[in-house]
């Protein structure tokens, strides 16, 4: 990587490794992002012990009809307190960048030289703002005036489990769609022929409008169907975790004078399938590069950025707005049963079908 002679402080709130709630499924992008930012991250990446390697999607409908979607590129499954630690080891090894880890940003003050961070401990100023603060982002909040939208949210709990049975191959991560429970999917990621992270996610109007307690939900999935057998002897070897997903698809500010917001800050996960990373990732280095040309141009101002917010727009919004298309439509279960079946029939639409996951 080409250090870029600026001084950069990387914080954030807690200690690494650390874990996050995920599903840990790590498209096939994340490499080519990686590769494309140092080609040694990429091999790092593909050398990294602490993965699955993953070829593709086993979807089951609400009629029971099961379609196996291959990736256009194989993936991964790689609990994220793995795998960040693995991102932030790149990062630590370039020997670039401050890293200040246990700080809480409680507050942020925007003036005319920049954004003053406010945690525990004082006050820190820096002229150029990349937040990647998540789903409950401050910046987002108090810098772009974001409200969340519960019709442009999810919701998701997950656990890690062991002894699953019915797990026929690792390398095929499994989605559930269950007529009592949608828009919403069940997962089961597996991360070795014996551990698999677990899952439910639903859009959070959905859960308001029906006040289901996504927990519940789960425990109902493990009891019932054919989860019931799959989770007879199963252990669960974490606590089951929930948190949000805010999802991508609208056209919103994610940019102004002296910030940019980034990944799930910037809304950018995936409305159809809940993958947030590899966007998380790509949008990590647009900013990057806005930043650099903002101290080369000495401009840091709202116009400056407004090309990250546009190489968002252009290059992103229309697949988002694709799959957000798709998720709507996919809340009827005869119209799953229909494609998945038709899925299972016939090669050539499984092969559509994986591009429009
Ligand atoms: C249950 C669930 C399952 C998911 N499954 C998948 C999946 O399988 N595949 C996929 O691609 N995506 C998945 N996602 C989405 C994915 O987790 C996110 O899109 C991704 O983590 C976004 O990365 P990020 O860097 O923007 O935010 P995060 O990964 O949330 O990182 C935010 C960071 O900011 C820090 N931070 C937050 N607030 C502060 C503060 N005030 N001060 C200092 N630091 C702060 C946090 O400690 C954290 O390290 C899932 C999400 C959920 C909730």
């Amino acid at each position: 990587m080409k250090d870029s002679g600026l001084s950069v402080c990387l914080v954030d709130k807690q200690r690494f490794p650390r874990d996050k709630v995920c599903g840990d499924a790590i498209g096939g992008r994340a490499g080519s992002i990686l590769r494309s930012i140092d080609p040694s991250y990429a091999d790092a990446w593909e050398r990294f012990p602490g993965k699955n390697n993953t070829r593709g999607w086993q979807i089951t409908s609400p009629g029971g009809k099961t379609a196996r979607v291959l990736f256009a590129k194989p993936g991964h499954v790689s609990k994220r307190i793995d795998f960040d630690n693995f991102l932030l080891g790149l990062v630590r090894d370039s020997g670039t960048i401050q890293i200040r880890e246990n700080i809480t940003v409680k507050d942020l003050e925007p003036s005319d030289s920049g954004t003053g961070l406010v945690y525990n401990g004082g006050t820190m100023q820096t002229r150029v703002l990349i937040a990647a603060d998540g789903a409950h982002s401050i910046a987002a909040r108090k810098l772009a005036g974001y409200v969340p939208d519960p019709a442009h949210f999810s919701g998701a709990v997950r656990a890690y489990y062991e002894k699953i049975d019915g797990i026929e191959d690792p390398a095929i991560i499994e989605i559930h769609l269950m007529d009592k429970f949608l828009p919403g999917y069940f997962w089961i990621f597996p991360l070795s022929s014996s551990q698999a992270n677990v899952g439910f996610g639903m859009l959070s109007s959905d859960i308001q409008k029906r006040k289901l307690d996504l927990k519940k939900v789960f425990q109902e999935i493990l009891c019932s169907g054919i989860m019931e057998k799959r989770f007879a002897q199963a252990v669960r070897i974490s606590p089951l975790e929930g948190f949000g997903l805010p999802l991508g698809g609208r056209k919103m500010k994610i940019s102004g004078s002296g910030f940019i917001l980034t990944g799930d800050a910037a809304s950018l996960v995936d409305p159809l399938n809940g993958e947030g990373i590899g966007n998380a990732m790509w949008s990590g280095k647009l900013a990057a590069e806005a930043a650099m040309k903002a101290f080369t141009e000495t401009d840091f101002s709202a116009e400056m950025f407004r090309n990250y917010d546009l190489q968002i727009q252009q290059r992103l919004l229309p697949e988002l707005r694709k799959k957000l298309f798709l998720q709507r439509l996919f809340n009827r279960p005869w119209l799953i049963d229909l494609l998945v079946g038709a899925g299972e029939r016939s090669p050539v639409f499984r092969s559509w079908l994986g591009k429009k996951l």
